[in-house]
């Protein structure tokens, strides 16, 4: 059976080699099994019949059984039409055609009793529907349509070139003619009947021809389920063998490095948070297996220190460690933050940066080829082959959602024993998503401020209200606090959005008049030495206001800054709203976000602006983002692909997601190598599946 499942697309009867072509092109349907698995968008129902007297002007989709007692064609100046009364023992209707008259005309029975089915509209009182699909009710009752209809996902050129929904829905039920509907059952028959799930053929055969509503239900439940519970099985089994077989370097001492950090130097005490991560972070270290861990902090939640101290551990067992960040401001930010923090220790700390001079870099690779650089930070120009460690025991990435898989896993390959992997991000990514994202990583979480936060406050104000917001920044400014002031960069309006930042630039220069005040500026379009040195002069307190692009959008940190102003926040998505607001109230001061919009606002864009002033809760608010946005785009494009989901919803099934790990995990504690005669073929799909989606091999 799973041969004829392979069966190239065109030899399914109905297909040939041009439609097969389309098919491939068009949905990426090679074989059989891709056909199968081509599930519907969505269903049109078919189990109700509506009476004429019952109808609405709602344009949605009804079927309704009468008789046409009239039919005629109206002149009209842009054309002719075929109007048909239709009638059934409630009321009358009309029924109209633009196209195909003639054949309508001479081959429509009139009095005869017909199904009817489209989509109707009211006009002038009287009910419409053009282009009904019609069928004499004895052929409707005879055939063996089911009464849901599916409806395929599907392109204009499939459309233009006569592929539609319908002849897919005949290949459909071509493919279970000739595969007879055996589909063998991949999933073990205990889990089956503890969970109540439809056998898997009944569950294939129900997607695409619902039975009823329950049904459709079922199917859509199983399958959700079985694929979720492979790509558990996946992420689960990478885990375990990673913990198994990637010799990882075993960090077994605490030594001179941190302990003398921890005991004289740390700058603050650690939050509760902190030191559950550290510790989370050392168990892994200790191990022998190397650490894959996700290090999930909100902004301003001190990730910095966990990452030098996580570093100093790496160099008290004799290693060298380096921190990858994805821009060179963030790369700076961080190399003064941790240079700072380690100042009494003696370490020799460098950074790596594009424009790294050439001696500089000349330097630099010496130094950690002999070993005498212990911690490297950097930029992607950490990934160039000519740099080469001389025993890089921890790497530890950044933001690390703005690094494709592939740079992680380039880092790797710099030793023969890979590195321990500590990945920091500031997006806060819902648990749900990270469990299959990243469920072949650990995961910790800094779930707890630096004590002594204010909240920052957020609001919104209309642009025509800008007089009164200026006031206000001269009163904050007034008590000697900085503003950043955030104008929008979209790619695709570039110009116009270069022209917006220098027309605001402008007008803040004189309403904010030297010597007074003063204004910096920062944006891509400068040179980096000018961008730092201008974010030098705000950082030192020279001047004032910081206006910016969203260059500023990571890492950058000035405590005393305490207000954030985004012009056309409605232009904003959510998660980039709440990093630039992350930016403020780094300090002990009461800090303010101010969300500046026209009045003409998207429903999105009110939900974002409603979601920023109501919580300062990085994971609440990618919820919102989630749901707005959908995975995909959360994760930025090079992830979206990555899980490549057929049915299931990481947003709306995130109850079956739980389950399927539950099963997932339950199932492997008792079978870890599914070895058991009732796992076979699970094995099997699971083997071939991962054969496939082999996408996790980049990562470990
Ligand atoms: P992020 O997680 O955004 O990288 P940082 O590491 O930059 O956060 O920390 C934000 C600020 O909070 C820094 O100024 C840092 O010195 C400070 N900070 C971090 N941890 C603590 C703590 N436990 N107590 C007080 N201040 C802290
Ligand atoms: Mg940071």
């Amino acid at each position: 059976m799973n041969n004829l499942l392979e069966t190239p697309i065109e030899y399914l009867k109905g297909v040939g080699p041009q439609r097969g072509e389309l098919l491939r092109k068009e949905l990426n349907i090679h074989r059989y099994a891709d056909l199968l698995n081509l599930y519907p968008n969505r269903y049109i129902d078919r189990t109700r019949y509506y009476k004429i007297n019952e109808l609405q002007n709602s344009n949605s989709e009804v079927q309704i059984v009468g008789r046409v007692i009239h039919i005629k064609t109206v002149e009209q100046k842009r054309g002719k039409r075929l109007v048909a009364t239709f009638v059934d023992d409630t009321g009358e209707m009309e029924l109209v055609w633009f196209q195909g008259q003639k054949w309508i005309r001479e081959s429509l029975k009139l009095n005869s009793v017909y199904v009817i089915f489209g989509k109707v509209t009211a006009f002038n009182g009287l009910f419409n529907m053009a282009h009904p699909e019609m069928e004499l009710l004895a052929d409707h009752e005879k055939s063996l349509r089911s009464a849901m209809q599916s409806v395929y996902p599907s392109t204009e050129k499939l459309t233009q070139k006569g592929i539609t929904n319908k002849t897919v829905n005949r290949l459909m039920q071509q493919l279970f003619i000739e595969t007879q509907a055996l589909f063998k059952e991949p999933l073990p028959a205990n889990l089956i009947d503890e969970l109540k799930l439809i056998p898997k053929n009944v569950a294939l055969f129900n997607i695409h021809f619902p039975k009823s509503q329950e049904l459709l239900a079922k199917a859509q439940f199983r399958l959700k389920f079985e694929e979720l519970f492979f790509i558990q099985l996946q992420l689960i089994t990478k885990n375990l063998i990673r913990k198994h077989k990637i010799k990882g370097h075993p960090f077994d001492s605490v030594g001179a490095y941190f302990t003398t950090f921890y005991n004289h130097h740390l700058p603050f005490d650690l939050t509760n948070a902190q030191k559950k991560v550290l510790k989370e972070i050392r168990n892994d270290l200790g191990s022998n297996a190397q650490m894959n861990r996700l290090l999930q902090g909100d902004v301003g939640s001190g990730k910095t220190i966990v990452a030098l101290m996580t570093m100093l551990l790496a160099l008290d067992n004799g290693f060298q460690a380096c921190l990858m960040a994805p821009t060179e401001i963030l790369a700076n930010q961080h190399f003064l933050g941790i240079r700072e923090l380690a100042k009494d220790l003696n370490l020799n700390i460098k950074i790596l940066t594009g424009s790294t001079k050439t001696a500089d870099r000349k330097i630099i690779h010496e130094e950690l080829e002999n070993g005498s650089l212990h911690i490297i930070i950097g930029t992607h120009a950490l990934l160039e082959d000519k740099v080469k460690f001389h025993n890089l025991g921890l790497a530890i990435i950044d933001e690390q959602h703005r690094f494709g898989v592939e740079q992680r896993s380039k880092l790797w390959k710099k030793n023969t024993i890979p590195p321990h992997v500590l990945v920091m991000t500031a997006t806060p990514i819902p648990r749900t998503l990270a469990m299959s994202l990243y469920g072949d990583l650990d995961i910790s979480v800094i779930d707890e401020l630096p004590p002594g936060r204010k909240p920052i406050q957020t609001v919104h104000r209309y642009d025509s209200n800008r007089l009164k917001v200026w006031k206000f920044l001269k009163d904050e400014i007034a008590k000697g606090r900085q503003i950043y002031i955030v104008y929008p960069l979209i790619q695709e309006s570039e110009k116009m959005d270069y022209k917006d930042l220098m027309d605001g630039y402008e007008g803040i220069s004189r309403d904010f008049p030297l010597p007074q005040y003063s204004v910096s500026i920062v944006h891509g379009q400068m040179k980096p030495a000018e961008k730092d040195a201008e974010m030098e002069r705000f950082a030192s307190g020279k001047t004032n206001i910081m206006v910016a692009t969203t260059v500023i959008e990571v890492g950058v940190n000035v405590p005393n800054a305490s207000v954030m102003i985004i012009e056309s926040a409605e232009r904003f998505g959510l998660s980039q709203l709440h990093q630039l607001r992350g930016r403020v109230g780094r300090g002990a001061e009461q800090s303010y976000c101010i969300l500046m919009t026209g009045h003409k606002l998207s429903n999105d864009s009110k939900i974002r602006i409603e979601t920023m002033c109501r919580t300062n809760d990085g994971f609440e608010i990618s919820e919102v983002d989630l749901k707005l946005r959908g995975p995909g785009d959360i994760m930025g494009t090079q992830q979206s692909g990555v899980l490549n989901l057929q049915i299931a919803d990481l947003v709306k099934d995130r109850d079956i997601l739980q389950l399927a790990r539950h099963e997932a995990i339950r199932l492997l504690k008792d079978d870890p190598s599914m070895n058991k005669p009732e796992h076979q073929v699970l094995k099997q799909v699971f083997i071939e599946l991962s054969k496939k989606r082999n996408i996790w091999n980049h990562i470990s």
